[in-house]
C-alpha cells in the first residue's frame, strides 16, 4: 500500500523547495543594491561639508583683515576639523592650503589671501566634481549589472517554477500511475489480490518449494439465498480478513472468482501449509458473521518455483475432493 503522507511531504517539500529557491533568488541584489544607495549617499555628503569648509575659511580671512590673528586661527582650525572628520584623501591639498594660511598669519607673513581663497575654492571644486565623476560612473556600472542580473533572475525564477511544476506534475502523474497499478491488482470488495495479480506474481517465483491452497466457501449461495447479498458480499469481506489475519506477511491471498480464493505460501511445504490451513478452517467453523455460521473447504497443492497449469488443476482436484467427501475440511495432492 503507497503511504500517502509520504507522496504530501515529497509535494510539499518540492513546493518549500521552490519558494525558497525563488525568494532566495529575489534578494541576491539584495546588498549591491544597498551598496549603492549608500555610495550615492556619499556622493551627496561632500557639498555641505565643502560649503562648511569654506565657509569657517571665509570668516578666517574677515577676521584677519581686521587684524584678530586668534579669532581666524580659531576659524580656519575649525575649517580643518571638517577635512579630518571627512577623510578623504583628496583633500589634503585643501588642509595644506589652510595649513599654510595658519603658518602665514601665525609668522605674520604677508601673503596674498585673495589667491588663497581662489585656490582653496578651486581644490574644492575639483574634489567634487571628481567625487560627481567616480561616483556617477560607480553608479552607473552598477545599476547596468542590477539592470543585467535582475533579467538573469527573472528568467532562473521562471525557470525552476517551470521546474517545479513539471516535477509535481511528474510525480502525481507517478502516484496516479501507481495507484492505478494497485487498484488494477485488488479485487474492491475484499481488497484481496486479483485473478491478474496472481498470474504477475507467479512470474517472479524463486525456484523453491512453495504451497498452493485454493479456499471455497461452502454452501454459500444458500447465505445469498437466505440472508440477501449484502450480507453475502459481508460474509466474503470477513473470509478474507480472517485468513489474512492468519498468513504471513509474505504471504498472499487471492480472489480466483466468486467465494473462491487462492492462498499463496511462499517458501513453505504442503506439510507446514496444512497446518496453518486447519488452524484457519477451525477459526472460520467457529467464527459467527454476524449471526451467521459457515464453513469453508480446502485443496492444497505444493509446487516448485512457478506453478504449471497441471499444479492448478491438481489444487483444484484437491478442493474439489473436500467437496465431495462432505465440505468444512481439507485434501493435499501431490
Ligand atoms: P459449494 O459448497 O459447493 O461451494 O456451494 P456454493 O453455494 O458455495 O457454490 P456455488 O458455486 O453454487 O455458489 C456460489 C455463489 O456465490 C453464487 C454467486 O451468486 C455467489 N457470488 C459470487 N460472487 C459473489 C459476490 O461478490 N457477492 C455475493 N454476495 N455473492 C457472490
Ligand atoms: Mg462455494
Ligand atoms: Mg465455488
Amino acid at each position: 500500500m503507497k503511504n500517502k503522507k509520504i507522496d504530501l511531504f515529497i509535494i510539499l517539500g518540492i513546493v518549500v523547495i521552490t519558494f525558497i529557491a525563488i525568494y532566495s533568488i529575489q534578494n541576491k541584489d539584495k546588498y549591491i543594491k544597498s551598496y549603492i544607495k549608500q555610495q550615492l549617499s556619499f556622493f551627496q555628503t561632500p557639498i555641505p561639508f565643502i560649503h562648511k569648509i569654506q565657509y569657517f575659511y571665509d570668516r578666517a580671512i574677515i577676521f584677519y583683515l581686521n587684524n584678530d590673528k586668534k579669532n581666524a586661527i580659531l576659524n580656519l582650525e575649525i575649517s580643518q576639523s571638517f577635512i579630518a572628520s571627512y577623510n578623504l584623501n583628496e583633500m589634503k591639498k585643501a588642509e595644506n592650503i589652510i595649513n599654510q594660511t595658519i603658518k602665514n598669519i601665525k609668522n605674520n607673513k604677508k601673503f596674498n589671501y585673495l589667491l588663497y581663497q581662489k585656490k582653496l575654492y578651486t581644490t574644492l571644486t575639483s574634489i567634487v566634481h571628481n567625487y560627481y565623476v567616480k561616483s556617477q560612473n560607480m553608479i552607473n556600472t552598477l545599476n547596468k549589472y542590477i539592470q543585467n542580473s535582475d533579467e538573469t533572475n527573472k528568467m532562473l525564477q521562471i525557470a525552476i517554477f517551470l521546474f517545479a511544476v513539471v516535477a509535481v506534475l511528474s510525480y502525481i502523474l507517478y502516484i496516479m500511475k501507481e495507484s492505478f497499478k494497485y487498484s488494477s491488482f485488488k479485487d474492491p470488495l475484499t481488497n484481496a489480490n486479483n485473478r491478474r495479480s496472481f498470474f504477475e506474481d507467479i512470474k517472479n517465483l524463486p525456484l523453491e518449494t512453495h504451497t498452493l491452497v485454493m479456499a471455497d466457501i461452502d454452501f454459500f449461495k444458500q447465505i445469498n439465498d437466505t440472508y440477501g447479498h449484502d450480507m453475502g458480499d459481508y460474509v466474503l469481506q470477513e473470509f478474507v480478513k480472517l485468513i489474512r489475519e492468519n498468513i504471513r506477511k509474505e504471504d498472499r491471498i487471492y480472489r480466483w472468482g466468486g467465494e473462491e480464493f487462492v492462498i499463496l505460501f511462499k517458501n513453505m511445504n504442503a506439510y507446514q501449509a496444512n497446518k496453518k490451513i486447519e488452524k484457519i478452517r477451525q477459526i472460520i467453523e467457529n467464527h459467527d458473521f454476524n449471526g451467521i455460521k459457515m464453513t469453508a473447504s480446502f485443496g492444497i497443492k505444493e509446487i516448485t518455483g512457478k506453478p504449471t497449469n497441471e499444479d492448478l488443476k491438481i489444487m483444484d482436484n484437491a478442493l474439489y475432493i473436500s467437496k465431495e467427501k462432505g465440505r468444512n475440511r481439507i485434501t493435499v495432492l501431490d
